[in-house]
């Protein structure tokens, strides 16, 4: 086996914790309110514990997609869209419990997202609390590239 040391990241240990709960990702996509119908076919947890792997050893995202259509033969498409989701999901979740024990706020960086992502840009506030569109954090659409920053004062 060759290793592609050009898509090398750390793990991301705190991420893949957050992923590997049972019920983690099926509680997401109904809190995060995408317009994303989801047939009941889908084992949300095993997708959630390849994703979960892949933060473990900071896999690139391309590489979980292809585990997910390989290993649970699920259209591509909808592959990518619930690996994106969860890894952006993952992700904002532990920026925000990680940075909550040393900050108040957080501002939501949405720059070059979409439009609902756009009246989060640049707004400031407390952890936990709503952003404009209503979401807490990242993804508030589908594809989201957002991400929330520490507000350090
Ligand atoms: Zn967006
Ligand atoms: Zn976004």
């Amino acid at each position: 086996m060759t290793v592609d040391w050009s898509n090398w990241k750390p793990g991301d240990p705190g991420s893949a914790t957050i992923a590997s709960e049972p019920g983690w990702l099926k509680a997401g996509l109904e809190r995060q309110n995408l317009d994303f119908k989801l047939g009941a076919t889908y084992d949300l947890d095993q997708i959630a514990q390849i994703v979960s792997a892949g933060f473990e050893i900071g896999a690139a995202e391309s590489k979980t997609i292809k585990q997910v259509v390989n290993e649970l033969g699920i259209p591509k498409p909808d592959a990518e869209f619930l690996v994106h989701f969860a890894n952006c999901l993952a992700s904002s979740q532990r920026d925000l419990q990680d940075s909550g024990e040393i900050v108040e706020k957080m501002e939501w960086d949405g720059d070059g997202c979409c439009a609902t992502c756009q009246k989060n840009h640049g707004k400031k506030v407390k952890v936990g609390a709503k952003y404009p569109s209503g979401h807490v954090l990242p993804p508030a659409c589908t594809y989201c590239t957002c991400c929330l920053l520490p507000v350090i004062d």
